[in-house]
């Protein structure tokens, strides 16, 4: 199977195959489809698959499928929460790549620098962000964030999310973005505690193990 048979646009392929990338991984062969086709995701993939391609190709795809009208400033419609500073940056300079064809907006925030530059970021409008739960309770209590209108909520390496003690910041997220959203959640492992995390946050989630 290619990458052109996954039902992504032109622009988002060039980038792909710029990358020197020839065929999907078994993570994105499966996550893909079933992304575009609008279901919530709970998969298993450790780092190294290709995971963070298998939830960001198919995010770019749907968000460049309902561009923002001309002159109409970005408004956040996708948050994707990490554990860690090294985890946001990488996903940011991932989705950089692929959506070096498309025109959208990217803020990346996390802790341990200033809020200041972040907030200016975030004040311009942006589509997509990639966030730390601390860091983004912050913005949210400081109300220097809007989520009311995201609709693609992804939990990167939620085992590691959870493992850090950031259970009860990723509910109070969760409890202030829309309930009619597209929900994926990649783990490294399928614990007891993902999967109550997963009957919390998903709806009727495709299992997906590779
Ligand atoms: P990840 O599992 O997301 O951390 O990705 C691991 C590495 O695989 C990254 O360096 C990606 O650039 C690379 N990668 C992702 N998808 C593919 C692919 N389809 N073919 C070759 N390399 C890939």
């Amino acid at each position: 199977m290619s990458f052109s048979q996954l039902g992504l646009n032109p622009n988002i392929l060039k980038a792909v195959k710029e990358q020197g990338y020839t065929s999907p991984t078994p993570i994105q062969k499966e996550s893909i489809p079933v992304i575009l086709n609008h279901k919530d995701v709970l998969a298993a993939a450790q780092t190294g698959t290709g995971k963070t391609a298998a939830f960001t190709l198919p995010l770019l795809e749907k968000m460049s499928q309902k561009p923002n009208k001309k002159g109409q400033k970005s408004y956040i419609k996708a948050l994707i929460l990490a554990p860690t500073r090294e985890l946001a940056l990488q996903v940011s300079e991932n989705i950089q790549t692929y959506s070096k064809y498309l025109s959208l907006k990217t803020a990346v925030i996390f802790g341990g620098v200033g809020i200041s530059p972040q907030k200016a970021s975030l004040r311009k409008g942006v589509d997509i962000v990639i966030a730390t739960p601390g860091r983004l309770l912050d913005h949210m209590s400081q109300k220097t964030i809007d989520l009311s209108r995201v609709e693609f909520l992804v939990l990167d390496e939620a085992d590691r999310m959870l493992d850090m003690g950031f259970i009860h910041d990723i509910k109070k997220v969760v409890a202030s973005i829309p309930n009619k959203r597209q929900t994926l959640l990649f783990s490294a492992t399928f614990s007891p505690e993902i999967k109550k995390l997963s009957n919390s946050f998903l709806d009727n989630p495709k299992l997906i193990e590779v």
